[in-house]
């Protein structure tokens, strides 16, 4: 039986107590807010459950979701969940990713069909910018991409930008149904409190310390330091960024944060029954819209919508730059074995909450 701490309580936390606490360790969780489920967490506001953002339920690998379906019972959406992206120089909304039937239907119709037939492919594209111009050529670029992502990133030039993990999975022009990511399995929980039961479920046989910071690390020999006093232990997983626990050893690395707001409506319906949200890529300072209700089928007479406006007060979007790659590269490469960093934070990636579960499963599986 070996001592291991778990350093975060959200999904990838959860997880590894998941995955560890039946093999008999001595597992303790520390985090840091009152309450388990870090990002996923189900709030109320007026009534209305809601995440911060959608946090909806995507993966390639049946097993990943009947790891969750366990112990949290998902609603599948096999078809009628579908996102749009409003393009305001044509006055319309279209599916997003790209569908390629609604091309047909656009101002500029002859421009891109010229253009997509002259695209090389993507194979030898050294950047986000060349991926999607190599892919559906400069015109779909320009509507669709470029300025969302600078939005979203905060730059200059997504020419900066070389993990293509941002690309929604990996789709640029899609054809067959309109549906976003139908060839995924898609999901949200049936319960009103969302993931929370999970969260506790999956840490009833750890010890669960809420509202407890780590004063200190000491990853090399594996200690860390709360309430004034050392603690060591066989094994750590971390889900924090590696930047914290290696104390910025290699230097600070970038991330893109959020601010949300909470707007009630007095209608039972904000957008079409089968639309779950929106991606607005224009200049308009938001990224996004979602109606909650969506997800979580809340029956009332009015409906919540939450809006994702681009900040710099929290850490949420590890960048997809080579400097911050590099960087983040280092810090794995000096922790100790025995240490693990795992979770969105802490493999400085683009993980959504399917990958974070299949990294469990799969890292913990033989530890
Ligand atoms: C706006 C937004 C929308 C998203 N929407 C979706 C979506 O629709 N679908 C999807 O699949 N994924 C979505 N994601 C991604 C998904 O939510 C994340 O992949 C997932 O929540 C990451 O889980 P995690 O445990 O790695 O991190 P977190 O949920 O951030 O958990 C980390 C935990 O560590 C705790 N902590 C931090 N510092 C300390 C410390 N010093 N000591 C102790 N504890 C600490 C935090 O309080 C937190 O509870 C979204 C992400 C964002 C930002």
């Amino acid at each position: 039986m070996a001592r291991i701490l778990i350093i975060g309580g959200g999904f990838a936390g959860c997880i590894a107590a998941d995955m560890l606490c039946p093999k008999g360790h001595d597992v303790t969780l520390v985090e840091q807010a009152p309450f388990l489920g870090g990002g996923c967490k189900t709030f109320t506001y007026g009534g209305h459950p809601y995440t911060l953002g959608p946090r909806h339920f995507l993966t390639r690998r049946e097993e990943v979701f009947e790891f969750l379906n366990r112990k949290c019972p998902m609603r599948r959406y096999d078809a009628g969940h579908e996102f749009l992206t409003y393009i305001e120089r044509d006055q319309q909304f279209y599916h997003f990713p790209i569908h390629r039937d609604e091309i047909d239907e656009m101002p500029d119709r002859d421009k891109i069909l010229a253009e997509l037939a002259e695209c090389p492919g993507a194979d030898k594209a050294r950047n986000l910018e060349e991926y999607w111009v190599f892919s559906v050529g400069p015109t779909l670029y320009d509507k669709f991409v470029d300025g969302y992502s600078r939005k979203m990133w905060g730059i200059e030039s997504n020419t900066e930008i070389v993990d293509f993990g941002f690309t929604p999975k990996g789709v640029a022009l899609k054809t067959g149904p309109k549906a976003a990511w139908s060839e995924a399995i898609s999901g949200f929980p049936y319960a009103l409190n969302g993931y929370d039961d999970y969260f506790t479920a999956a840490t009833v046989d750890a010890k669960v310390h809420l509202n407890t910071t780590i004063e200190d690390f000491d990853i090399a020999n594996y200690r860390v330091k709360i309430a004034g006093e050392w603690h060591t232990y066989d094994l750590i997983v971390s889900t924090l960024s590696p930047e914290i626990i290696l104390k910025d050893a290699f230097g600070p690395l970038r991330w893109a944060g959020r601010d949300f707001l909470k707007i009630v409506l007095p209608v039972k319906e904000a957008l079409p029954p089968e639309i779950f949200f929106l991606y607005y890529a224009n200049a308009e300072p938001f990224t996004r819209i979602v109606e909650y209700k969506k997800f979580y089928h809340y029956d009332a007479p009015t409906t919540l919508l939450g809006i994702e406006i681009p900040s710099k007060k929290n850490k949420l979007y590890p960048f997809p730059m080579k400097e911050d790659q590099d960087r983040h590269r280092q810090y794995i490469e000096a922790l100790p074995e025995r240490v693990f960093s795992v979770g969105r934070s802490g493999t400085y990636r683009y993980l959504d909450v399917g990958n974070i579960i299949e990294q469990g499963m799969d890292v913990f599986r033989d530890v």
